[in-house]
């Protein structure tokens, strides 16, 4: 019977129990097995080495390693290395059986690190292997396992307050949809995976309730919000899942959609609007809010704060005529923008180095047919630009804030002509066009000492204003064209016709006189019903003893009508276009009269 055939009845349990043992033939010092556990860690050819080639007993100190002098140290503590390894067992040499001795062990944990390296882990062991290290190592474990469900609710603690945060960070509080920095976010997030993905369409609307300030206003911040939330949850529900909609601030909301074909752009956008469109119902009350929207299609090589900026002058360039439209942000609209730009910067400079220039158109009197007097009309030919029409730089300038200042400059050098007449001995008149820009109170010191400084008398300067312009602060306006008339000057009432009450202007304001628009003037001789109104607007100027210059004459017919109606005054290309100072004059020699 061999060492390992005495031990055959219970090889299975003693391998069971120690997984780390080694049964060794007394005779030659052979291994005669080696636990499962205890295998993978051994040289490969164990299985034909000697016991002493394998292991080293390091405690206590033996350097023969004969059966002998291990037999010495049975039942006492062993610890032993395994040879070429970082392995150290500790344990118990017993003696099984006649001429076999068997070490039963257990790994020696040093570190939890250096016995999984080499592939070792807890379940090697068995349940019941409690050597000291294994319940060591077992505790540490424990501990270990326990620190990572203390680091993993700590985690989970912590990203949920992120999650909080962040959705407090990107949500806005009233309306409960993305905000601005949440849209900056996640918008980003899609331009970026829209620029690989060529397939899909992404556009980019701003959206801006127009009235909503009335609402907030006349029915209080009540009203106001649920009217915004409203929005809100439409505007969201429109875009669903095919995009994302936020609230920029105010009543400006953001939407950017992916869609899947061109076409589908438009009716998602109308979609939008009318959803908006539809009357908002709060406590029992109806509120009709209408949208602006401005739209842009992203390009790949936009960024999203160029696609806002491109939306945003879509809208802005809607709402500037119409509100409650849908604006599509285009190249031709961005040039004719760039165009106004520089436009705008051309204007600046040439109010403020003075190169805007009058021209003078003149006036007749009907029943002299001599000249009366001229009017003052601005004229910008910029040298890089050209001519531009008046109308147009008008705007500019009162966008620019500068009209003021234009009204100032053309007045100032028309007085200078006048002057230069007068001097001449031509006691011509001049009307010179005041706008609501100018319609302050500095405007009556102005205008004396600007006819002071030119030793003009008031009654050659007649200021003329549109019903628009007097009607925008109607009292205020009152006192200064009081102030203005008692100073001497006179004042006409501009375009009349085109306003919607005109008559009581006449009544209500210091006028002295009405020039009719052109308008009805264009047709005077032809249209039965603006021969009535004419005739009747000449009859009302005759009992409230005011003088009626007709604008826009332009044939000898529409001359002869408005002279025949008892017009006074008349202007027009029939008699004169506007021309400079040194030409204006000309077609006129020798002939001045009364002033209109
Ligand atoms: P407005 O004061 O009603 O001036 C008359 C406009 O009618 C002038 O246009 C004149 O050129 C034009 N006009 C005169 N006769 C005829 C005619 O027979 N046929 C046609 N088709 N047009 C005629 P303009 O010079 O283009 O000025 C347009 C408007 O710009 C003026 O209308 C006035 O409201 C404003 N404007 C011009 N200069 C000034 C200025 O210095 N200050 C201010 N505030 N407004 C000015
Ligand atoms: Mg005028
Ligand atoms: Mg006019």
């Amino acid at each position: 019977m061999t060492p390992h055939d005495s031990l055959s009845l219970s090889g299975s349990l003693v391998e069971e129990l120690f997984p780390f043992h080694c049964l060794i033939s007394e005779q030659d010092n052979l291994i005669v097995s080696v636990g499962t556990a205890l295998t993978p860690l051994l040289p490969q050819n164990y299985h034909c080495s000697r016991f002493d080639a394998v292991f080293r007993i390091v405690r206590p100190e033996i350097q023969a390693l004969t059966a002998q002098t291990i037999k010495t140290h049975t039942r006492s503590c062993v610890i032993i290395e395994v040879v070429d390894t970082d392995i150290v067992l500790r344990g118990q040499f017993v003696i099984p059986a006649k001429g076999c001795l068997l070490f039963i062990g257990s790994i020696l944990v040093q570190n939890a690190e250096s016995l999984e390296n080499i592939g070792i882990n807890l379940h090697s062991f068995a349940p019941f292997d409690l050597t000291p290290d294994f319940l060591i190592l077992r505790k540490f474990r424990e501990i270990e396992h326990k620190d990572i469900k203390k680091r993993t609710s700590m985690l989970a603690e912590l990203s949920k307050s992120r999650d909080e945060l962040s959705e407090h960070a990107y949500t806005d509080e009233l309306t409960k949809i993305t905000n601005r920095r949440g849209f900056w976010n996640t918008g980003t997030k899609i331009l970026n995976e829209h620029r690989s993905n060529k397939k899909s369409v992404l556009i980019l609307a701003l959206l801006d309730l127009d009235g909503f300030k009335a609402i907030n206003d006349n029915h209080g911040h009540d009203a106001g919000d649920a009217i915004l939330c409203a929005a809100a949850e439409r505007i969201r529900d429109t875009v669903g899942d095919q995009g994302i909609a936020g609230r920029l601030g105010g009543d400006e909301f953001v939407l950017m959609l992916i869609l899947e074909q061109q076409r589908d752009i438009k009716d998602h956008v109308e979609r939008t609007l009318r959803e908006i469109n539809y009357p908002f119902q709060h406590r029992f009350q109806q509120f009709s809010i209408k949208a602006s929207i401005g739209v842009t299609e992203i390009e790949p090589s936009d960024t999203l704060e160029c696609a806002i900026h491109h939306a945003d002058i879509a809208m802005y360039e809607g709402r500037k005529d119409t509100r409650g439209l849908i604006t599509w942000y285009t190249a031709e609209l961005a040039q004719r923008l760039e165009e106004k730009k520089q436009l705008l910067v051309r204007l600046k400079e040439a109010i403020n180095h003075k190169v805007i220039e009058p021209h003078f158109q003149p006036i007749i009197s009907f029943e002299s047919f001599k000249l009366s007097s001229f009017e003052a009309l601005a004229r910008w030919n910029d040298p890089e630009i050209g001519i531009v029409r008046p109308d147009i730089f008008i705007a500019l300038a009162e966008e620019l804030g500068m009209l003021d200042q234009l009204d100032h400059l053309i007045m100032e050098k028309s007085l200078d002509q006048l002057a230069c007449w007068h001097s001449e001995g031509k006691q011509y008149s001049l009307h010179i066009n005041v706008s609501a820009a100018s319609l302050k109170s500095a405007l009556v010191d102005r205008v004396v000492k600007a006819i002071s400084d030119r030793n003009i008398d008031a009654s050659y300067l007649k200021l003329e204003l549109t019903e628009t312009t007097i009607l925008e602060n109607t009292d205020f306006t009152i006192s200064v064209l009081d102030s203005l008339r008692d100073n001497g000057l006179t004042l006409t009432l501009d375009d009349f016709g085109t306003g919607y009450s005109s008559l009581t202007h006449i009544k209500d304001f210091p006028v002295s006189g009405l020039k009719i628009d052109r308008s009805f003037v264009a047709d005077a001789h032809t249209n039965e019903k603006s021969k009535a109104l004419l005739r009747s607007v000449a009859t009302i100027a005759k009992y409230m003893d005011l003088h009626i210059i007709a604008e826009g004459i332009e044939s000898q017919e529409q001359f002869d009508f408005l002279r025949d109606i008892g017009c006074h005054y008349g202007q027009g290309f029939f008699i004169g276009k506007p021309a400079l100072a040194n030409t204006c004059e000309q077609l006129f020699p020798e002939q001045q009269d009364a002033a209109a």
